[in-house]
């Protein structure tokens, strides 16, 4: 395993924060980088700009993920950094009905970054590193969720199960209309990257039960406001000081033994 090339995948990088990662680590990470793309013509042209592998994957889709598993496993025998950046928001002016945009939220953010997670985890390297991109959003989000919510979201002891199960709740209860009267915030981004960041947790604690002798070290984190074309141009950051953070984390030398299972702004362990 340890004889092949190092490799590094970075989720929905034909643009923005994804393809500004991809280009970093093409400058530092020794080994191949690959930049993924739900829509090939568009990754192959961000492939282009740069010098990266390419390869397909729409995290929504099942067999998407499995495919670039079996490539990963195939090629590399597993992956030595994983970068979850994709992610999603509805425009504060889109007309979609708001039950709809909090499942397809969701359905990206939460549920697309965990079936990814489940299918390449298992591939990730002795001194791996893992970065899913969450938000301030989800710090900002929890503050404002009922008593009774923050405290299982901030336990020690919550699982996997949990967690997805009140992801499912929330779009449960926004489809009915009473999100808020169950103690939710109203804004499906805001939960989904909870969700994001509590799921690294969950995380990191399975591989310090599981691999804490290979020294895998998996954080969320947030790149900051970014000019991309999810924030827009009036965002203060460009898209390179953006990944600063995802990239010093995805680059954390080996015997480094933390952070581990933190969320991480502005290279620093922020306390929710
Ligand atoms: P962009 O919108 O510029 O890029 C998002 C990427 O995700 C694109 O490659 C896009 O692919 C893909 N994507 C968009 N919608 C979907 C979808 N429905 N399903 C699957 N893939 C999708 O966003 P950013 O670069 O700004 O965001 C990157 C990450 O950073 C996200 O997780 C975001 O939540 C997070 N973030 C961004 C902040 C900011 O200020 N920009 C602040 C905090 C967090 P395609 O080209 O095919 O649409």
């Amino acid at each position: 395993m340890s004889s092949r090339s190092r490799v590094a995948v970075v989720t929905e990088s034909n643009k923005g924060i994804g393809f500004a990662i991809v280009r970093d680590l093409c400058k530092k990470f020794s080994g191949d980088v690959i930049l993924t793309s739900r829509n090939p013509t568009l990754g192959q042209e961000a492939v282009k700009k740069l010098n990266p592998l390419f390869h397909q994957l729409d995290i929504t889709d099942p067999q998407s993920i499995r495919t670039l598993r079996g490539f990963l496993k195939e090629r590399y025998g597993g992956v030595d950094v994983l970068i979850n950046n994709a992610g999603m928001a509805f425009k504060i002016a889109d007309t979609t009905p708001s039950p709809i945009q909090a499942e397809v939220t969701m359905q990206t953010n939460f549920f697309g970054t965990r079936a990814v997670s489940a299918e390449l985890l298992p591939l990730i390297k002795p001194q791996g590193r893992v970065v899913n991109v969450s938000s301030m959003m989800s710090v900002l989000s929890l503050k404002k969720c009922s008593p009774e919510l923050q405290q299982i979201f901030r336990s020690d002891t919550i699982t996997e199960e949990e967690l997805v199960g009140l992801m499912k709740k929330f779009v449960e209860d926004a489809k009915n209309g009473v999100h808020q009267k169950e103690g939710w915030p109203n804004t499906a981004y805001g939960v989904s990257k909870i969700g994001v960041t509590v799921l690294s947790r969950i995380h990191a604690r399975q591989l310090n039960e599981q691999r804490k002798a290979d020294n895998i070290l998996l954080n969320a984190c947030c790149p900051g406001w970014v000019r991309t074309d999810m924030a827009g141009p009036k965002a203060p950051k460009s898209v390179k000081e953006g990944v600063e953070t995802p990239v010093y984390l995805a680059l954390l030398p080996p015997g480094v033994t933390e952070p581990h299972g933190q969320f991480v702004s502005e290279k620093k362990v922020e306390k929710g």
